[in-house]
C-alpha cells in the first residue's frame, strides 16, 4: 500500500498537485473547507476571485507536464491575446503587441479550470472531501485537524506527507509557522478591485458578437486607477476596476459613481450601460489586494506550501496561478530526481532523506525565483496604470521592436 498524501485546498494549484503525486504512486486524499463548485446548487454561494485570468506558457507547460491531452483540450476553450489595447480617455486605441513573433497569454475561464481539474480527480478515484476546514496541524505526529461542516464535528486525518494548497489566507502556512522559523512578509496594496460585465453586441444576424477586439487584454489606464477588460467564450468580457480605496470610499452615492466613471472611461460607459454598471458596482465585491513572501516553503520531508499559500501576488503580471502551477511541475521533478518511493514506507518517527532533501531543494532553488516574480507583478502594477501612457514607454516598445 502506497504512502498517503493529503493536499490542503482543492484550488487549481492543489488539484494539479493531487493529480501529479496520484500519477507518481502515492495515495492521495484532497480536503476543501468549500463545498462542490460542480453541483448546482453550490454556484451562486461560491464568490470566485475573478471570472476568468490569464494563462501564459508557464502555466500551460504545468498542466502538461501532468496530462498533455488535458492540457491540450482546455487550451481549445481559451482566447488568445496578443497584446494590450490601450483605451486613452480621448483618442484613438492604441495596439501595443506582447511580442513579435505572436507568443501570446490567453484568456481562460477560472471556475472552467478548477472544475476539470476536479472531474480528472475524480476520474482518478482520487477522494476529495468538501467542507472540511483545516483548523490546526501536529507536524510532528503528521496529524491533521478538520472541521467537518457536514458531521459539525471535529475530524483527526494521519498523513505521510502533506501538500499546503489552501490559498493566501494558508492554515497549513500559520500551523507551519509555529515550528520553522519561517520569515514572512505581508502587504496590502492601497487599491481594491471590483468586477463588471461588458455584454456581448448583436450581429445583423442576431448573433452575439464581441464589442472589443476579443485578441487583446484591454486597458483603461488613468495613473492611479485603471480599468481592465479579458475576453470570455460568451462573446462577454470580464472587466476589473482597480482604485485606491480612499477613491472608492469618496463615492457619495449612484450618481457621483457613475459621473467619475463616464469622466475617466467614457467608451468603457457606452460598451457596459449605466444600469448594468450601476447593479454590479452595488452587488459584486469590493475585494482586496495581497502580497506575501514566506521562506522557507517546507518543513523536514512532512509538509510543503505551494500556490498561493507560498506567495500570493498582486495580479498586475497575470502570474499568480502561473506560478502556483509552475510549483507543481518543479516539485514533481524534484522528487523524481532525488527518487521519492511512495512504497517506501517509513517507521513512525524516522525521516524519508530523499524527501527531506528534494523538499529543501525545492525550497532553496525555487525562492529566489518567486520573489522575483512577486516583485515583478509590483511593478507591473505601476506599468499598466501608468507607464503605457508615457511617451517614453512608447518609444522604448518602438526600439524594441526594431
Ligand atoms: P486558491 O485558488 O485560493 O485555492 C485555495 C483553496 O483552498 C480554496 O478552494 C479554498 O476553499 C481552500 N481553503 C482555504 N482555506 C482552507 C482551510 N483552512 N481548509 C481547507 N481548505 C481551505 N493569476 C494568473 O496566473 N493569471 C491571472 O490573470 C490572474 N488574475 C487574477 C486576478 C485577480 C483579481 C486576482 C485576485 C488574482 C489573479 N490571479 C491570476 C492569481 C490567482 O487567482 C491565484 O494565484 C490562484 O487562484 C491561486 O491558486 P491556489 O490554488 O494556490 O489558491
Amino acid at each position: 500500500m502506497p504512502r498517503t498524501a493529503v493536499v490542503v485546498g482543492a484550488g487549481p494549484v492543489g488539484c494539479l498537485a493531487a493529480l501529479a503525486l496520484r500519477n507518481a504512486g502515492w495515495t492521495v486524499t484532497v480536503y476543501d473547507a468549500r463545498p462542490d463548485m460542480r453541483l448546482p446548487e453550490n454556484k451562486s454561494q461560491l464568490s470566485q476571485r475573478s471570472i476568468n485570468l490569464a494563462i501564459s506558457a508557464r502555466g500551460i507547460t504545468a498542466l502538461h507536464s501532468v496530462n498533455p491531452k488535458f492540457a491540450e483540450r482546455f487550451l481549445d476553450t481559451a482566447i488568445p491575446m496578443r497584446g494590450r489595447m490601450i483605451h486613452p480617455v480621448h483618442g484613438r486605441e492604441e495596439s501595443q503587441l506582447y511580442d513579435l513573433n505572436g507568443q501570446c497569454i490567453n484568456s481562460i475561464d477560472r471556475a472552467l479550470l478548477n472544475e476539470d481539474l476536479l472531474n480528472q480527480l475524480t476520474a482518478a478515484s482520487v477522494p476529495i472531501v468538501f467542507r472540511h476546514k483545516l483548523l490546526h496541524a501536529d507536524f510532528d505526529h503528521k496529524t491533521l485537524t478538520f472541521y467537518s461542516e457536514s458531521d459539525q464535528k471535529d475530524v483527526r486525518v494521519r498523513y505521510d506527507f502533506c501538500i499546503g494548497a489552501d490559498g493566501c489566507y494558508s492554515a497549513v502556512r500559520r500551523q507551519l509557522m509555529r515550528v520553522v522559523r519561517m520569515n514572512y512578509q505581508q502587504e496590502y496594496i492601497p487599491h481594491e478591485y471590483i468586477e463588471l460585465r461588458i455584454p456581448a453586441g448583436k450581429g445583423p444576424s442576431g448573433e452575439d458578437t464581441f464589442r472589443l477586439d476579443p485578441n487583446h487584454l484591454h486597458i483603461w489606464p488613468r495613473h492611479s486607477f485603471m480599468l481592465i477588460a479579458l475576453p470570455n467564450k460568451d462573446k462577454t468580457f470580464t472587466s476589473t476596476l482597480f482604485a485606491p480605496t480612499a477613491e472608492f470610499e469618496r463615492f457619495r452615492d449612484d450618481k457621483m459613481f457613475i459621473s467619475w466613471f463616464r469622466t475617466h472611461f467614457p467608451d468603457a460607459l457606452d460598451l457596459v450601460g449605466e444600469d448594468r454598471l450601476l447593479h454590479d458596482y452595488k452587488h459584486n465585491p469590493r475585494s482586496a489586494l495581497i502580497h506575501i513572501k514566506t521562506r522557507p516553503y517546507h518543513y523536514k520531508d512532512n509538509v510543503i506550501l505551494l500556490g498561493d499559500a507560498a506567495h500570493a501576488m498582486v495580479p498586475f503580471y497575470g502570474q499568480g496561478l502561473n506560478c502556483g502551477l509552475e510549483d507543481v511541475r518543479v516539485l514533481h521533478v524534484l522528487l523524481e530526481k532525488h527518487r521519492v518511493d511512495p512504497e517506501n514506507m517509513v517507521p513512525d518517527g524516522q525521516v524519508d532523506d530523499n524527501l527531506s532533501r528534494a523538499l529543501q531543494e525545492y525550497t532553496d532553488s525555487r525562492h529566489e525565483d518567486l520573489d522575483a516574480i512577486c516583485d515583478l507583478a509590483m511593478a507591473n502594477y505601476e506599468e499598466m496604470r501608468h507607464a503605457v501612457t508615457t511617451p517614453m514607454y512608447r518609444l522604448r516598445k518602438t526600439l524594441d521592436g526594431l
